[in-house]
């Protein structure tokens, strides 16, 4: 069985993990979001697809829930100290793909073989994809202005109310190489229980990307990254009450209209099945405290429709 996974960073790559601890780390291939990239301190940084890469390496850490473990943050208090840009925690061992990274983009090479390389030097056997090579990148409308995505998820701690989501680039973006493939060998495609609007969102963004997915001929399954109407973390509860008019699964089916065959609900969310329409709710426990929670999850997921 062939798996394409798309995915945001820490919530998508916890799941990533239970579905490759299941269906086998050769069997999967994940879609990773770009549109928080960023250029800091000089360096490009992939702060989804690094996400990705520590859990499928074992490398992340489980206490903060992001970056690496064993993190030192000298570099950053340097910069400090020098009244550098000191806004986005890029952490001492962080910053290996991001030098490295940065060096192969300037070389000509894409992202998608610079992530391949990276993945490969940590032992990663699991494909992963950026959606695209090309520049993609997130931005907020709010009503105290426009922010491209980390200023306002991390600098301005996504305290602003979000009025739209945009893609600068997404029109001239092309898939990833590899990426429609994926899809077009897939036998079961999924979407994590990412962001809809800022990890899962931008993927779809690719227009090719978005077309493969419209006219696929297998199952696509994705898992709601709410439980109880509320985000587990982050932003994801406050998008949907504002953009999509609540937080029920039906809200968050909505983002995927016409690309999901079932949704993953949470136990906690089964009062309410309204409104989904042709996308079949599969109500399962959805937090993902350990890896046995990991798994019993991607289990669901995996099995949510028969082949
Ligand atoms: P980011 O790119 O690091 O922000 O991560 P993602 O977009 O991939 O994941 C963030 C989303 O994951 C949030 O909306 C959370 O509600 C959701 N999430 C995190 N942990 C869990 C979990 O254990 N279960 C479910 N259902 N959702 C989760
Ligand atoms: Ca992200």
């Amino acid at each position: 069985m062939k798996v394409a996974v798309l995915s945001g960073g820490v919530g998508g790559a916890r799941f990533v993990r239970g579905v490759v601890d299941v269906a086998g780390e050769h069997a999967v291939t994940v879609i990773g979001n770009v549109g928080d990239d960023v250029e800091v301190l000089g360096m490009h940084v992939s702060p989804d697809l690094d996400s990705i890469l520590y859990v499928l390496a074992g490398l992340n850490d489980q206490e903060r829930g992001w970056g690496r473990a064993g993190e030192t943050w000298n570099a950053l208090d340097v910069v400090r100290e020098l009244g550098g840009a000191d806004w986005f925690a890029l952490g001492d061992r962080d910053p290996r793909p991001p030098p490295v990274r940065t060096q192969a983009l300037r070389a000509g090479e894409p992202l998608s073989a610079v992530t391949a390389r990276l993945a490969a030097s940590l032992g990663v056997e699991t494909r992963l994809l950026p959606a695209t090579d090309d520049r993609l990148r997130t931005w907020l409308d709010t009503p105290a202005g426009s922010f491209p995505f980390q200023e306002w998820f991390v600098a301005r701690g996504h305290r602003d109310e979000v009025d739209a989501v945009r893609f600068e680039g997404a029109d001239a973006a092309r898939p990833a190489p590899g990426t429609l493939g994926a899809l077009a060998e897939a036998d079961l495609i999924l979407f994590a229980p990412s962001n809809p609007y800022v990890s899962i969102g931008p993927i779809l963004a690719v227009r090719e990307l978005r077309e493969a997915l419209a006219a696929r001929r297998v199952p696509c399954v994705a898992v709601s990254p709410l439980i109880a109407g509320r985000a587990v973390k982050g932003p994801a509860d406050r998008m949907l009450r504002r953009l999509a008019g609540g937080t029920s699964p039906s809200h968050v089916a909505g983002c995927y209209a016409g690309l999901v065959d079932a949704l993953v609900v949470d136990e906690a969310d089964a009062e309410d099945l309204d409104g989904l329409g042709d996308v079949r709710p599969v109500v399962t426990r959805t937090l993902m405290r350990d890896a046995d929670a990991r798994r019993r999850l991607a289990e669901v997921a995996l099995g949510a429709v028969p082949a």
